[in-house]
């Protein structure tokens, strides 16, 4: 089985830039608004429908970047409490019963406090997900991204780490104390542990240095790999990291 990631040159030493997540984020919510005053006028904001709303009233979302923007209305909805649990009534179940066409990929931590449908205010047949401890990559994993990708024509794929990863930081340890590492933590060790190298010298929190680091070398190496990079070049993904807040249930995009 070959390793991951199948691409050439060496994807830890290139390097990686963090922008400023915040007036993006600003930018996609001001064009998400423009947008859906433009086309839908006098439609029913997502924020204002009852509980439970199919999404069926919904325009659709067809690029990377409107798929985006509609992850970034329901994580508001979700932060300000004002969730609609959207396309999770009976209905739906019958809606997508005999098939699928989710609109965005998260890949993300399997962290109990980080589940993507109730952070992105989602429900059935809007998400493909998939989740590792520390949102490792691994064959499988990028066998299932590929599908997301190619077989289910799938615009976006995040990639989302999130605050005090519980998996980052027993690495991070691990790498700090040196020594022998459990085997059945070799390949996750492996995974994070460039990120842990990049930024052992972070001041200020260095597990969220790390997390972020993570994130952005995952987003780095998914971008090379050969089977998605075509899908990149040829503009049909998008590949972008995010960080998601404990605190807050914020989604910050750090890698555009
Ligand atoms: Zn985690």
């Amino acid at each position: 089985m070959a390793a991951w990631p199948r691409s050439a040159g060496d994807e830890w030493s290139s390097p990686v830039t963090t922008p400023s997540w915040i007036g993006w984020r600003l930018a996609v919510r001001a064009a998400s608004v423009v947008t859906l005053a433009a086309v839908v006028a006098g439609a029913t904001h997502a924020a204002e429908k009852p509980a439970g709303v199919p999404a069926a009233a919904e325009t659709a979302v067809h690029t990377a970047d409107e798929v985006l923007a509609r992850l970034i209305e329901g994580n508001d909805r979700f932060m300000d409490g004002e969730t609609t649990h959207m396309n999770q009534p009976a209905l739906r179940r019958t809606e997508v019963a005999k098939t699928q066409m989710p609109f965005a990929t998260i890949l993300c931590c399997d962290d109990s406090r980080v589940p993507p449908e109730v952070v992105f205010d989602r429900g059935l047949g809007d998400l493909f997900v998939v989740r590792t401890a520390g949102h490792v990559v691994d064959d499988a994993v990028l066998g299932s991204l590929e599908f997301g990708a190619r077989e289910l024509h799938i615009p976006l794929l995040v990639v989302m780490g999130h605050e005090r990863c519980s998996t980052v930081k027993t690495v991070r340890e691990l790498v700090t104390r040196g020594g022998q590492t459990p085997a059945e933590m070799a390949r996750v060790v492996k995974s994070v542990r460039p990120a842990i190298v990049k930024t052992r010298h972070a001041k200020g929190d260095a597990l969220d240095a790390a997390v972020r680091a993570h994130v952005e070398l995952t987003v780095e190496r998914l971008r090379k790999t050969p089977s998605l990079a075509g899908l990149v070049a040829q503009g049909r993904l998008k590949i972008v990291g995010a960080r998601y807040d404990l605190d807050t249930g914020g989604v910050e995009v750090i890698v555009p």
